[in-house]
């Protein structure tokens, strides 16, 4: 059976990335990944301007003048200002421009103001309160590199400098299957033996947020030739994604119909939850993932398989953000496998806490209510106790 280190290495080298691209404007791009090197068209600031409300002059007047010097015009935002007029202080306003001659901007709230004439601290620093043109980027300078994933900051910046449109690869087609006699819609009633289905919709909305086109296959039956039927016609989806049915019981259908259409690379992992989880392609180009069916187990199979894969296809890096903690609480269990608890995180006294969560069972569901991250115990750990470090994955 493969570490999850070694189940993760397999499906990388195996990924198929994307080949085609697609432009898009900004209001479209937010969470797509860059197919490009994107570069800034404008130094920002683009020009030397004030970061307070006050009065724009040369500190070399001050002293001269007894650090009063006559108000003399005024820069606001959107135009450009007159040249400041020797001996004299300019009005001006947040993100205006520094006139020409200038050099120092004076606070409004440390002034005094009598009539036209203006006092100033005696304690006023050449170059106080200026933003220098280009002190943030130039134009011409690289912002992105290819393979970056696109979030609303990203996309504020590029509007910043300049940029319209961006240049993506374009979202993979994913179709998401359940498969299961016992499952059941919400809002239908429930007969006996049955169960309310909640995989699919986790995993196609997990699937939007990373970028995907999500199209739901429904839940079909415990039944090979229902299951055969359906993917056989699927191979112009990028992954296929099943949920339950793969674990070795008399019914393990998904992985009888895998191995017939397709070419299995692994079909366990040496995780807890979420061991029975298989990975292959069908042709060269349609990746497929057997998620087991236990919701929590879907769950994490599909952050620890499925989120990375996505990444790769888009020529990009899952980033991992693992963080040390302190035990709140002990947990103890057997060696074997790595494992990934549901806890509750918090900083407490400029540290970061975790909690194990009562209810770590793979159906139990309910304790997703409290999570926000999970603590990962490493395979040859017997467990932690209390005070101990801990390391956590946030999940934000
Ligand atoms: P399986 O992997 O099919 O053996 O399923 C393992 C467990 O997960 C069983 O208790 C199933 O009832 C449950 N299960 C399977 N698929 C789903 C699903 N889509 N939603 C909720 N529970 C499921
Ligand atoms: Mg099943």
């Amino acid at each position: 059976m493969l570490s999850l280190a070694e189940a993760q290495a397999a499906i990388l080298a195996r990924i198929q990335p994307a080949t085609r691209t697609e432009v898009q404007a900004l209001a479209r791009a937010n969470g797509r990944y860059t197919a490009t090197a994107l570069h800034a068209r404008v130094d920002n600031p683009a020009f030397d301007n004030s970061a307070m409300d006050g009065y724009a002059l040369n500190s070399r007047d001050l002293g001269a003048h007894g650090f009063v010097l006559p108000v003399a015009g005024e820069s606001s935002c959107g135009s450009a200002p007159q040249q400041l007029a020797p001996g004299t202080a300019m009005r001006i306003f947040t993100g205006a421009p520094l006139p020409a001659g200038a050099d120092t901007v004076v606070m409004q709230e440390d002034v005094e103001r009598t009539g036209e004439q203006v006092r100033f601290p005696q304690n006023t620093r050449a170059g106080n309160h200026v933003r220098r043109c280009g002190d943030d980027f130039r134009a011409g300078d690289a912002l992105y590199a290819p393979g970056r994933r696109l979030c609303a900051y990203d996309l504020a910046l590029l509007s910043a400098a300049g940029v319209a449109e961006v240049s993506v690869t374009v979202r993979p087609r994913v179709l998401v299957v359940a498969t299961g006699d016992e499952l059941v819609a919400p809002g239908q009633p429930l007969r006996p033996g049955q169960i309310y289905e909640s995989n699919r919709l986790a995993t196609l909305l997990l699937l939007e947020v990373l970028g995907a086109e999500a199209v739901d296959g429904g839940t079909v039956r415990d039944d090979p030739a229902a299951l055969r039927a359906l993917l056989k016609n699927s191979t112009d989806y990028d992954f296929i994604i099943t949920s339950g049915g793969a674990s070795v019981g008399d019914h393990d259908l998904v992985k009888q119909v895998f191995a017939e259409i397709g070419e299995i690379n692994f079909w366990k992992a040496k995780i807890k939850p979420g061991k029975p989880v298989a990975f292959g392609c069908i042709g060269t180009s349609t990746h497929f993932f057997a998620l087991p069916g236990n919701p929590v187990s879907s769950l994490v199979t599909f952050k620890l398989f499925v989120e990375p894969a996505l990444y790769a296809w888009h020529h990009s890096q899952q980033p991992v953000l693992e963080l040390p903690a302190i035990a709140a609480n002990g947990f103890q269990r057997k060696p074997g496998r790595m494992e990934f608890l549901r806890a509750r995180l918090w900083s407490e006294n400029g540290e970061l806490k975790a909690e194990v969560l009562a209810g770590q069972g793979s159906h139990q569901i309910g304790t997703l209510r409290y999570t926000n991250g999970f603590i990962r115990i490493g395979e040859d750990s017997q467990g932690f106790a209390a005070g101990e470090r801990v390391r956590t994955l946030p999940l934000l």
